[in-house]
């Protein structure tokens, strides 16, 4: 069997509903089971209606609410046709009403838990779920609608609730293989679960994914396709660079890597049931089906290249500290970063030297304030409008010059930081912003004018 998952935007509306009918025609031989994020935006809306209720925005909140069902009622009546609509109409309806029902008692008690945001948050998947299935239906495809409710099992730990690993697997075999067995297509809300006591809980942003990956390793899949609206990733951002070229394949490590550089496909820390079980994931592009995306896999197959891709990340702040205090001193670094911590302020990139500290942080409003107490400690200056330019690769381990290469090619460039971290998979340097579409596109021509055709399409 295989995982289908179809995010937001593959399910935006009627006619991405029906091209996944479609898609999942092709695959009907593997056995699918198809995985559903809620229609784009679906999730953020719901979070806004939860948001306005808290307050004691009744009227904002219903009215949000309104908005939502008209869309989901539009979708399903223009894929079902108004008989088969009639179908399904009394169930969405049953839906909204108590997501209406919700929203009002948040307004009654005046106070949103995280425990009421979850239930809110997950009617998204609960009803882009129905009408998947009903929509399958229609087209004759043998589909089941499967409550993830019933089967993700979850801790308590509302808005990021961890799936408890054992009991689901063994609901997900007593649910979902008895369909399969039948040659039904199970339907599955992603994102969704619940508690042992079956109260309603979220995976957190983006779970979709994580559902997906949890129900492939739980099956023993052969494979998990994600499905997204481009075409799987490439070798750098194509406004940077016009001979941007999809990766074909790339390992677990590279593509977390790469997540952090805004590659916003998806977040491989949710395929990690699925990688551990070595289950190859692919990203692909339900608007452009044909195309064969992106396999990610635990371990990258060999290559001549030394970089899968280039990534940039924009608006980083390097603050430099500097103390002859530090001199042979201990405890001088968790002082430093303990200022950070007290702040909330994340840090990216570090660079030490004897007596000083380079740090990167994503620009953030509190770094004057970072600033001040961190000068009770040591002198300090940080300077935004940086970059930080990551070069990922599992080769960079075994192939010795590298660096030297990199550099030599943008000589000219001020370089105002430079890390190669212990996974020995990435190459990260900080420039300043202006410098970015040069570096990236001479690094680019450097590294990608002659490719493996094997890993680069
Ligand atoms: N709908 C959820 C979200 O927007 C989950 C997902 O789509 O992955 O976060
Ligand atoms: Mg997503």
């Amino acid at each position: 069997m295989i995982v289908m998952k179809f995010g937001g935007t593959s399910v935006q509306d009627a006619e991405a509903i029906d091209r996944v009918a479609a898609i999942t025609r092709e695959r009907l031989p593997e056995n699918p089971v198809v995985v559903v994020s809620a229609l784009a935006k679906m999730t953020d809306q719901l979070l806004a209606m939860a948001t306005a209720a808290g307050a004691g925005n009744r009227e904002q909140a219903l009215e949000l609410s309104l908005g939502a069902r008209e869309r989901h009622f539009n979708t399903a009546s223009d894929l079902l046709g108004t008989g088969r609509f009639a179908q399904i109409h009394a169930e969405l309806e049953e839906e909204f009403n108590a997501l209406d029902e919700l929203l009002r008692g948040v307004v009654a008690v005046g106070e949103l838990t995280p425990r009421t945001t979850d239930n809110i948050a997950g009617f998204g998947e609960r009803v882009s779920s129905r009408i998947v299935t009903a929509a399958f239906s229609c087209r004759g495809l043998n589909a089941s609608l499967v409550d993830s409710r019933q089967c993700i099992v979850t801790d308590a730990n509302f808005t990021r609730a961890v799936p408890q690993f054992e009991e689901t697997n063994s609901r997900l075999s007593e649910t979902v293989k008895p369909l399969l067995a039948h040659g039904r297509v199970p339907i599955m809300g992603g994102f969704i679960g619940s508690t042992r006591d079956g109260v309603s809980t979220t995976l957190g942003r983006g779970g979709s994914d994580f559902t997906a990956a949890i129900v492939g390793a739980g099956l023993d899949a052969e494979r998990i396709e994600i499905w997204t609206d481009v075409d799987g990733m490439l070798t750098t951002d194509p406004n940077l660079c016009r001979n941007a070229r999809r990766i074909k394949t790339i390992s677990f490590e590279e593509a977390a890597e790469l997540a952090y550089f805004g590659a916003k496909v998806l977040h491989p820390a949710t395929l990690l049931p699925a990688i551990q079980k070595n289950i190859p994931v692919l990203v692909l592009n339900s608007r452009n089906p044909k195309n064969e995306g992106t396999r990610i896999t635990a371990t990258a197959p060999k290559s001549k290249s030394i970089f899968k891709a280039i990534a940039a990340k924009k608006r980083i702040t390097v603050v430099d500290i500097v103390a002859t205090r530090m001199l042979m001193a201990h405890g001088f670094l968790k002082s430093i970063f303990e200022v950070f911590a007290n702040h909330r302020c994340a840090v990216d990139m570090v660079s030490t030297s004897e007596v000083s500290v380079s740090v990167t942080v994503d620009s953030s409003e509190s770094i004057a304030a970072i600033a001040a107490d961190l000068g009770k400690l040591a002198d300090v200056k940080y300077e935004g409008r940086k970059a930080i330019v990551c070069l990922v690769g599992e080769n960079i381990r075994s192939t010795p010059g590298i660096a030297a290469k990199v550099f030599s090619a943008i000589s000219d460039v001020n370089i105002h930081m430079i890390s190669q971290g212990a996974s020995e998979i990435n190459i990260s340097f900080v420039i300043d912003e202006a410098d970015v579409p040069k570096v990236v596109s001479r690094l680019h021509d450097c590294f990608f004018a002659e490719v493996d055709p094997e890993v680069f399409a």
